[in-house]
C-alpha cells in the first residue's frame, strides 16, 4: 500500500508530499493537514513503517455519519458531549461537531493530572480513549480526584485486556464498549450485548485463518465506501478470534470474541525437536490472569524462546503460582520452558500503544 500509494490513490496525491504535511502537523501538534479537500491521517505504527490515509470531504462526512449511527447510545437529536483522547487530532474527527454533538480532543501527549482537570471540566457523555488512558481515569476516580458521569465508555486505539475491562467497567459500573478502527478504516464495534461485529455492511472482510479450528484469522478487507484511497483486498495483521456461538443481538455482521493483537506479538516456544512453534497472545494472557486473583496488572514480554520476563502488580507474591501454570501450559503441549524472569509492573504514560503481551524477539518462521 505504501509503496504504490501515488498509484493507488485516485486523487494524483504524491507520498513525499503527504508524508512530509503529516509529519509537521504531528510535530506542531496542530492537525489540520490537508492537500485541497483531502485529509492526511497517519497511523502510529513504528516509523519507518508508518501507514497514511487519505480521505475527501464525501468520504469525511460518510464515515462521521457512519460512526455515529453506529456508536450514539441513543438518537443524533440528543445532545452529547464526545470526548476523544487520541496520539494525534485529525480534522476528521472535528467534522463530527454539530449543534447537538460536540466533541472534544484530547491530546494524549499531556500529562495525565492536566488531563483529568480539563475533562472534569468538560465532564463528557461519551469518553472515548485507549484502554490504557481509561486505566488512569478509572484509578483517579476511584481515588475521587475526579466525578466523571459519562454514559457511555468506548475503548479504542489498543488492545483491550480482560483486566482492564473489568476494572474500568466496575468503577464506572458500566459495560465497556470497543471501537475496533485504524488506518485501513472503521472495521468493527460492540454492540449492546458487548460482542464486537465486523461492519460488514459496508466492508468485505475475508478470513485468513491461523488456526486448524478455524477461529483465529487475519481480516483481509476490501472497503465498498472508499474511493480516494481504494482498500481492496487488503490484510491486515490483527489476531482476531471467531466468536464460537451467535451473538444474542441477532445482528448478522461477523461476531468476534476478541480483538488479541498484531501478529508481531506472537510468541515462540521450542518444542522437542526444537522447532519454534508460535503462541497466540490469547494463551499468554490467560496463563497470567488465571493464575491468581491478586493479580492486578501485568505485562509479558518475550525476548526469545528462551527468554521472557514477566512484569506484575499484585496484593500477593504470585510469581511462582504465574511460574507454575506456564510450566504446565509447556509441558502438556511438549515445549520447553522458556527462563521466566519477574519484575514489578509500573506503567508509565507514553505516547506508545500499551500492550499487555509484546514480543521482542522477531521469528523468521
Ligand atoms: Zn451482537
Amino acid at each position: 500500500m505504501m509503496t504504490n500509494f501515488n498509484n493507488i490513490n485516485t486523487r494524483g496525491i504524491d507520498k513525499d508530499e503527504a508524508m512530509d504535511i503529516a509529519l509537521k502537523s504531528e510535530k506542531t501538534r496542530d492537525f489540520k493537514s490537508s492537500i485541497d479537500d483531502v485529509v492526511i491521517g497517519l497511523s502510529s505504527g513504528t516509523s519507518g513503517n508508518r501507514g497514511m490515509f487519505l480521505a475527501s470531504d464525501d468520504e469525511k462526512a460518510r464515515w462521521a455519519g457512519i460512526i455515529l449511527a453506529k456508536m450514539l447510545p441513543t438518537s443524533i437529536l440528543k445532545k452529547q458531549k464526545i470526548a476523544l483522547f487520541l496520539r494525534a487530532n485529525s480534522n476528521l474527527y472535528e467534522s463530527l461537531n454539530s449543534k447537538k454533538i460536540k466533541f472534544q480532543f484530547f491530546d494524549l501527549i499531556k500529562p495525565i493530572d492536566e488531563l483529568k482537570l480539563e475533562l472534569q471540566d468538560y465532564n463528557p457523555s461519551i469518553l472515548v480513549a485507549p484502554p490504557s488512558l481509561l486505566r488512569m481515569l478509572a484509578k483517579k476516580q476511584l481515588d475521587n480526584e475526579i466525578n466523571l458521569t459519562p454514559t457511555k465508555i468506548i475503548s479504542a486505539a489498543e488492545v483491550l485486556d480482560p483486566i482492564d475491562e473489568k476494572y474500568i467497567g466496575e468503577v464506572f459500573n458500566q459495560k465497556v464498549h470497543q471501537i475496533y478502527q485504524c488506518t485501513e478504516g472503521f472495521l468493527g464495534h460492540t454492540c449492546d450485548h458487548g460482542t464486537i461485529h465486523l461492519n460488514e455492511d459496508f466492508l468485505y472482510i475475508e478470513k485468513k485463518f491461523l488456526d486448524d479450528e478455524k477461529l483465529k484469522f487475519f481480516p483481509i478487507i476490501t472497503d465498498l465506501e472508499r474511493k480516494t484511497q481504494p482498500i481492496v483486498r487488503y490484510e491486515l495483521n490483527d489476531i482476531l478470534t471467531l466468536k464460537k456461538d451467535a451473538c444474542p443481538c441477532g445482528s448478522h455482521n461477523t461476531a468476534i470474541e476478541q480483538i488479541e493483537g498484531r501478529a508481531d506479538d506472537i510468541f515462540y516456544f521450542r518444542n522437542d525437536q526444537n522447532v519454534l512453534v508460535p503462541i497466540f497472545p490469547d494463551f499468554i494472557r490467560r496463563r497470567v490472569i488465571t493464575s491468581s486473583d491478586s493479580i492486578k496488572e501485568y505485562k509479558v514480554v518475550q525476548e526469545s524462546p528462551e527468554k521472557m520476563t514477566a512484569f506484575i502488580q499484585s496484593d500477593e507474591e504470585i510469581s511462582d503460582l504465574i511460574h507454575s501454570s506456564f510450566v504446565e501450559f509447556c509441558e502438556s503441549k511438549g515445549f520447553k520452558v522458556p527462563e521466566i524472569f519477574f519484575e514489578t509492573y509500573e506503567y508509565t504514560q507514553s505516547l506508545n500503544k500499551m500492550k499487555r503481551i509484546e514480543s521482542l524477539y522477531k521469528s523468521d518462521a
